[in-house]
C-alpha cells in the first residue's frame, strides 16, 4: 500500500494550512451541537498544526444544503464548540471563498485558527468544479485532509483542491484510519476474525469477497445472514432474503470451504411475528434454534449464536467488525450486537470497528474505549475495506 505523507513529515511553520475536517455533526433544532465526537476526533491534527506555528484554515461540509446558503446548516456553532475544546479563539468566517475570506486569512497570526462556512453552500463543492477548487486552493500553502469520512467522494475540497496546491498531506485521523482499515487488514495479526452484519447481503458482498481471502474466520449475522441461510436451504420464514444474492452467497460459502476459512452463520435466532420498520415496532418475540418457522421474522442472532461467535472471537489476535447482528436500535433485538461489542473489547487484541452502524453500536454499548479503533467513516470505511482506492486519499502525496 502507498504510504501517504502526513503533517508530521512536513514543516508547518508560517504556512497557511487548509485543513479539510469532518465537522458534519448532529445539531438540534436550535443549531446546538448534540454530539461533538467528530470535533474531538480532529483535535490532535488541529493542535499539532497550531503548536507548530501554522495558520490553520478549517473547512468542512455539514448536512446537505444542496448548494443553497441554508442557515440551519451553518458551521457557526461548531466554531464555538471547537474553541472550547481547543482553549483558544476560533474565528468563524461566513463564507468559504471570496475577498473577505482572503482578507481574514492574510491577517492570520501563526498558531491561529479560522473555520470557513459550510463548503456545500456551493453546489461546485460536490460537482468538484475546478474553478471553485482553485479558489479554495488559493487560500493556502499546504493542504491537509483529515476527513476520512468524505474521502470516498471526489469533491472540490477532498480531491479537486489538490491540483492547485503544491503540498497535499494527511492529518493524524486520516493516517489512523488508513493504518487500521488499510495496512493492518492487508497484513493481519492471526488468527484474524471478521464479523459482518447489517441489512443487506448485496451491500456487503464486495466486502465479503475482499476480506474472505484475508480472514481466518468470518462470522455473519444481521439480516444479511438470512440470505446465506436460505442459500444453504435452511428455512428463514418471512425474514428478509435477497433472492438475487443467493448464488453470490453460495459462491462465498464455497470459497470459504476451498481456502479453509471458517464461515459461521447463526444457529439460533430472536424472532417476531411482525416488524414495522417505519415505527421500529415489533410484535411478540421468542427464540428458535435452527430454521425460522414460516411467518416468523428474524430480528437478531439468538443467545447460542452470540455464545458461539463470542467463543470464536476469544481465539482472535485481530478482529474487524462491520454491521450489527440484529435490529439493535430496538432493545428487544439488541442483545446479539451487544454481545459482539463485549466480546471484541478484549485487552491484548487489535479490535477494529468499521464505522457506520457498528460504530454507533459500540459507542452505545459503552465498550468504545476498550477497542483499538472505531472508524469515523461510514461509506468511506465500507469502500476502503472493499479494497477500493479512495479519491481523497489517492490525491495525497506519497511519503
Ligand atoms: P448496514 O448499514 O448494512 O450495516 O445495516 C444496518 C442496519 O441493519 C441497522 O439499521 C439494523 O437495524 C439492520 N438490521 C440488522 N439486522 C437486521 C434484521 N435481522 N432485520 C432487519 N434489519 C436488520
Amino acid at each position: 500500500m502507498r504510504k501517504i505523507k502526513t503533517i508530521a513529515d512536513i514543516s508547518c511553520t508560517d504556512k497557511r494550512v487548509f485543513t479539510r475536517v469532518d465537522f458534519n455533526v448532529p445539531l438540534d433544532e436550535k443549531g446546538n451541537v448534540t454530539d461533538g465526537a467528530r470535533i474531538i476526533a480532529a483535535l490532535p491534527t488541529i493542535q499539532y498544526l497550531t503548536q507548530n506555528n501554522a495558520k490553520v484554515i478549517l473547512a468542512s461540509h455539514l448536512g446537505r444544503p444542496n448548494g443553497e446558503r441554508t442557515m440551519k446548516y451553518s458551521l457557526r456553532n461548531v466554531a464555538l464548540v471547537l474553541a472550547k475544546h481547543l482553549g483558544q479563539p476560533v474565528l468563524f468566517l461566513s463564507d468559504c471563498i471570496g475577498e473577505e475570506v482572503h482578507n481574514a486569512v492574510s491577517k492570520m497570526a501563526n498558531g491561529s485558527v479560522v473555520l470557513l462556512e459550510n463548503l456545500r453552500f456551493y453546489r461546485e463543492e460536490i460537482d468538484n468544479d475546478p474553478e471553485f477548487a482553485k479558489k479554495l486552493g488559493s487560500l493556502c500553502d499546504t493542504y491537509v485532509n483529515d476527513a476520512f469520512g468524505s474521502a470516498h467522494r471526489a469533491h472540490a475540497s477532498t480531491e479537486g483542491i489538490t491540483k492547485f496546491v503544491r503540498e497535499n498531506v494527511a492529518g493524524f485521523l486520516m493516517e489512523k484510519e488508513l493504518e487500521f482499515l488499510g495496512s493492518k487488514i492487508l497484513q493481519p495479526e492471526r488468527p484474524f476474525i471478521v464479523i459482518l452484519g447489517g441489512a443487506k447481503a448485496s451491500d456487503k458482498i464486495k466486502l465479503i469477497n475482499n476480506l474472505i481471502t484475508k480472514a481466518n474466520s468470518m462470522l455473519i449475522g444481521g439480516a444479511m445472514a438470512y440470505t446465506f441461510l436460505a442459500a444453504k436451504g435452511i428455512s428463514v420464514g418471512n425474514s428478509p432474503v435477497e433472492e438475487s444474492q443467493i448464488p453470490v452467497a453460495l459462491e462465498a460459502i464455497k470459497k470459504a470451504q476451498d481456502i479453509g476459512v471458517n464461515l459461521l452463520l447463526p444457529v439460533d435466532h430472536v424472532i417476531t411475528s411482525s416488524f414495522a420498520p417505519e415505527q421500529k415496532a415489533i410484535g411478540a418475540i421468542s427464540t428458535v434454534q435452527g430454521g425460522i418457522p414460516q411467518q416468523a421474522i428474524g430480528i437478531d442472532i439468538g443467545p447460542e449464536t452470540a455464545d458461539l461467535f463470542s467463543r470464536e472471537i476469544e481465539t482472535a489476535k485481530m478482529i474487524l467488525w462491520n454491521g450489527p447482528m440484529g435490529i439493535f436500535e430496538i432493545k428487544e433485538s439488541s442483545a446479539g450486537t451487544l454481545a459482539i461489542a463485549k466480546a471484541i473489547a478484549r485487552p491484548g487484541v487489535t479490535s477494529i470497528v468499521g464505522g457506520g452502524d457498528s460504530g454507533k453500536a459500540i459507542r452505545e454499548s459503552g465498550y468504545a474505549n476498550k477497542v483499538s479503533f472505531v472508524s469515523t467513516g461510514g461509506g468511506a470505511s465500507l469502500e476502503f475495506l472493499e479494497g477500493n482506492p479512495l479519491p481523497g486519499v489517492e490525491a495525497l502525496d506519497v511519503a
